[in-house]
């Protein structure tokens, strides 16, 4: 362990991890639902608020002229936390979930023509389905699934077969949020840039664990939510190649991302403003940007390094287990998933949420996973660079006691 991952240190900045549940020390095993969040994160929004409060882009008082400036600057922390080639780039959402919806709803829809088809992965979070599914409705597209082989890795060469002229966009999550399962989104982007397809990337569950270089990858678009990345929920980024976003059409029509408008018309604004009607969620923009800084003092191997030793110890732990079977297993991810045969994985996470375990029971919004493996739910730990051996222990020892008890 490097001086520069202290767990101690690091369990010190998250106060929700220090309270109780059912009278035990919560044990939170459900980092890939939502992260927790560090005290840096917490102070920038109360900071902001009891502060530099102010609309941005508007207005010409010091303290919207403060605000503004802060917002941009988060935008730069991002562009750089991906390697993106220009600030223009990135442009804020909600959440990963608009920022797929944005892509269908301007660039799909603007490009696709009927018969065109659009090639979704069967591991994705139903929020890279459906997007697809609704635009091509709209469209006379028609969406195709990338099928997954039985141990939860894409079959790439239904890939290559499913790959061709009429293929316009491939949307595949760089890391699944059911098994960990690490798609290889570098040659299935080369693959389809040589048919001249777009290729999305959701990368919500990778931002927390993956160094992302969106040019390196050569990604078109490429989408996440701050709250995996220990910022609030309520801020996403969508990536989009400038010369494919100063393409699309905007989306939400309002203030900010009008140039001028008359009744007889109107022009809209330059990037990134085209995209972000409205007034923005500025706090969460800065304590997005907080949760990055506060990540990237932190050394990453040596982080990743012990999340792959608890998941393993974990693992090992649990694996005499009557009836208890590891879906999908994937080397060094951050999560797993498992099954015990003959009990309803909710009665288990009933169970274990009694001893103070938080982990996730059910489908993870993703059916078409879930019909393919043949189940109707998994149970899921996921770990972040917080969780400790003793978090490990104790789960456990309380999946042993609630496999004896049903
Ligand atoms: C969580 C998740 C999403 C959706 O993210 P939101 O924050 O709910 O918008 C999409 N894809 C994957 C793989 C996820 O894990």
């Amino acid at each position: 362990m490097t001086a520069q991952f202290d767990i101690d240190m690091i369990r010190q900045q998250f106060p929700a991890l220090a309270q109780q549940c059912h009278g035990q020390p919560l044990v939170y095993l459900d980092s890939a639902a939502t992260s927790q969040k560090p005290l840096v994160v917490i102070e920038t929004i109360q900071r902001y608020y009891s502060g530099h409060n102010a609309n941005v882009h508007r207005g010409s008082h010091s303290l919207t002229a403060a605000a503004t400036a802060q917002f941009e600057q988060a935008r730069t922390t991002v562009q750089h936390f991906i390697h993106a080639a220009q600030r223009e780039e990135i442009i804020w959402t909600r959440g990963a979930t608009e920022a797929l919806n944005l892509i269908a709803q301007t660039y799909a829809r603007q490009q696709l023509q009927p018969g065109d088809e659009i090639l979704v992965s069967e591991l994705e979070h139903h929020a890279n389905i459906v997007p697809w599914q609704i635009v091509a409705e709209q469209t006379g597209a028609k969406v195709v699934k990338l099928p997954m082989q039985p141990d939860c890795t894409l079959d790439m060469a239904a890939f290559a077969q499913l790959l061709t002229p009429r293929t316009k966009i491939v949307a595949v999550a760089h890391i699944t949020n059911v098994t960990g399962t690490r798609n290889p989104i570098e040659s299935i982007i080369a693959a389809a840039h040589q048919q001249g397809a777009v290729v999305v990337v959701d990368g919500a569950q990778a931002v927390a664990h993956e160094k992302i270089d969106v040019q390196v990858l050569d990604a078109d678009f490429y989408v996440f939510s701050g709250h995996k990345l220990f910022a609030p929920a309520g801020i996403g980024v969508l990536y989009g190649k400038r010369a494919l976003l100063d393409a699309m059409p905007p989306w939400h029509g309002g203030g900010k991302m009008v140039e001028k408008v008359t009744f007889d018309g109107t022009t809209f604004s330059d990037l990134p403003g085209k995209f972000e009607a409205g007034t923005p969620n500025v706090a969460g923009s800065l304590a997005l940007a907080a949760a990055i800084d506060w990540l990237s003092e932190i050394d990453h191997t040596a982080a990743e390094a012990h999340i792959h030793r608890l998941r393993q110890l974990a693992i090992d732990g649990i694996r005499e287990i009557d009836g208890l079977r590891v879906v999908g297993l994937q080397p060094d991810a951050s999560l797993f998933s498992f099954v015990v045969e003959g009990v309803h994985h909710q009665d288990i996470a009933t169970l274990l949420d009694q001893q103070g375990i938080a982990l996730r029971a059910g489908h993870h919004c993703a059916h078409p996973m879930l019909d393919a493996l043949g189940l109707s739910g998994t149970l899921r730990v996921s770990l972040a660079l917080y969780n400790t051996e003793q978090d490990v222990a104790r789960f456990v020892a309380a999946l042993h006691k609630a496999c004896d008890l049903l």
